[in-house]
């Protein structure tokens, strides 16, 4: 579906079926299907709640995510600002829509909003001054992590703790970069019971989408459809005195302006401080 204003076009009627109804093909022919959203005459569509949003981007080939990529959370955690990206990834079956339940698999599930990048266009060796034309556009994403499962042996297991059942939520949608809220400081925080934990702009990260798209594509390339979470601000749970987890119940709310904002409700799992 083609969201304009807070209104969904039926991309695969609007269409007459040139585009089919599966959001992820969109990206293999992002030039095309966004030529012709510009051009063609669409329907004034409909509303749709957000809970009814899968993740507009549902199967992507790679998903990449960036550590320690703000100075403060860096700082946070205990470590000086990295010398180059450091990656990993969050295996796909993990992503979900804009408004989900997501159950707690342990006691230690922490939060981080991040903006997240969706490539249009195949790149290998990206040059940074060319980076921009390889993404369709940003949402919103949550890379929720278990901490426990994430720090527990002698080497972190990033991409596993990070990839339980519901821990990518991504969307409500891709904005284009032509909207006009889409700049290169974007304000984003996280709201967990109404309390802001989280707070920067993405003009705060240390390595810039640029540099980031150039990194990883020197290595392998990226390919339409592949998103990348662009790291988290400061703020996070496990580095709290004491540390504050996610607990059944809890409403995360992760907001970036000028994108749009996602909203988790925790459930089930043990609750904190228990065994
Ligand atoms: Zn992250």
């Amino acid at each position: 579906m083609l969201a304009i204003e807070e209104r969904f076009v039926d991309v695969a009627l609007a269409s007459d079926g040139r585009f089919g109804p599966d959001p992820q093909a969109i990206y293999d022919r992002w030039d095309e299907f966004r030529d012709w959203a510009r051009q063609a005459e669409l329907p004034s569509g409909e509303s749709v709640p957000h809970n009814e949003l899968g993740p507009p981007v549902p199967r992507p080939r790679q998903v990449f995510a960036v550590a320690l990529n703000y100075p403060e959370h860096a700082a946070e955690g205990g470590f000086t600002a990295p010398e180059e990206p450091l990656i990993f990834t969050k295996f796909p079956a993990c992503l979900t829509g804009p408004v989900a339940e997501v159950k707690l698999p342990t006691p230690c599930v922490d939060f981080e909003v991040e903006l997240v990048c969706v490539i249009g266009r195949r790149g290998d060796q990206v040059r940074e001054s060319d980076a921009w034309d390889h993404i369709a556009g940003l949402t919103v994403g949550q890379d929720l992590s278990a901490r426990d499962v994430q720090l527990r042996g002698p080497a972190p297991q990033y991409s596993l703790g990070k990839s339980f059942a519901g821990f990518g939520p991504t969307g409500p949608w891709v904005v284009t970069l032509d909207e006009p809220g889409v700049t290169a400081e974007l304000e984003l925080e996280s709201i967990l019971d109404g309390e802001r934990m989280q707070h920067d702009t993405t003009a705060s990260m240390i390595f810039s989408v640029p540099v980031l798209i150039a990194y990883i594509s020197a290595i392998c390339p990226v390919l339409p459809g592949d998103l990348i979470f662009t790291g988290t601000p400061s703020g996070v749970g496990f580095k709290r005195d004491p540390p504050r987890y996610l607990r059944p119940g809890d409403v995360l709310v992760s907001r970036i302006a000028g994108i749009g904002e996602i909203t988790q409700r925790l459930t089930g799992g043990p609750a904190a401080g228990s065994e």
